[in-house]
């Protein structure tokens, strides 16, 4: 079965997908490095991705053994399989992993204002059969590689409902941002 290991940057998933017994397909990676896109968004400076490329290519990959658990990381990575397992991250937190990344002032608002409006949480209940989230903000990577392990087996189940930023969302408005 394909998973999908999502959430709003800096929730942790590539540290939480290096640490699992599964095989793992960067979404991001595949972009670049076969070239699935339609080029760079000229106001966002990222690639914009080839949506079906991509997912004949993902089908390609994550096809081959159909009894194999596969884990697809990206934020977006819940177009593409049944089941999303969604990183959560408070917003407080958040800030300063992506602040430590040298993200601009602006980029933090936007992914903060995402995290606490739910949105890739939102998109994963629209896309896929089955969704759960994971709160990352008490725990380690390794604690929380454990969960996504348990999920994917069957032993844990983690539906959406529990996590509840929106008290949030009005410091994250007031956020002063140099331009770009
Ligand atoms: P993403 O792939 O979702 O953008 P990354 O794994 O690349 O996230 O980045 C998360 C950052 O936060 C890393 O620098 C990681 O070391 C740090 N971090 C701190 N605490 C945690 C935690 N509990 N879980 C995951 N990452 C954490
Ligand atoms: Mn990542």
């Amino acid at each position: 079965m394909r998973i999908a290991l999502t959430g709003t940057p800096g929730t942790g998933k590539t540290s939480v997908a290096r640490l699992l017994p599964y095989r793992v397909l960067d979404i991001n990676a595949l972009i670049k490095d076969e070239m699935l896109h339609l080029g760079s968004d000229p106001n966002r400076g990222c690639l914009v991705a080839d949506v079906d490329a991509l997912e004949k290519r993902i089908n390609e990959l994550a096809g081959a053994k159909p009894d194999e658990d596969v884990v697809l990381e990206s934020h977006f990575s819940h177009q593409f399989a049944p089941v999303a397992i969604v990183l959560r991250t408070s917003p407080k937190v958040l800030r300063d992993r992506l602040a430590k990344r040298g993200y601009s002032e602006k980029k933090i608002k936007e992914n903060l204002e995402a995290e606490a409006l739910d949105v890739i949480l939102v998109e994963a209940v629209e896309w896929c059969d089955q969704v759960h989230e994971i709160d990352t903000t008490q725990r380690s990577a390794e604690e929380t590689a454990d969960l996504v392990t348990k999920i994917i087996r069957g032993e844990a189940k983690l539906p959406p409902g529990k996590i509840d930023w929106t008290g949030d969302i009005d410091w994250i408005g007031e956020m002063d941002c140099d331009p770009g």
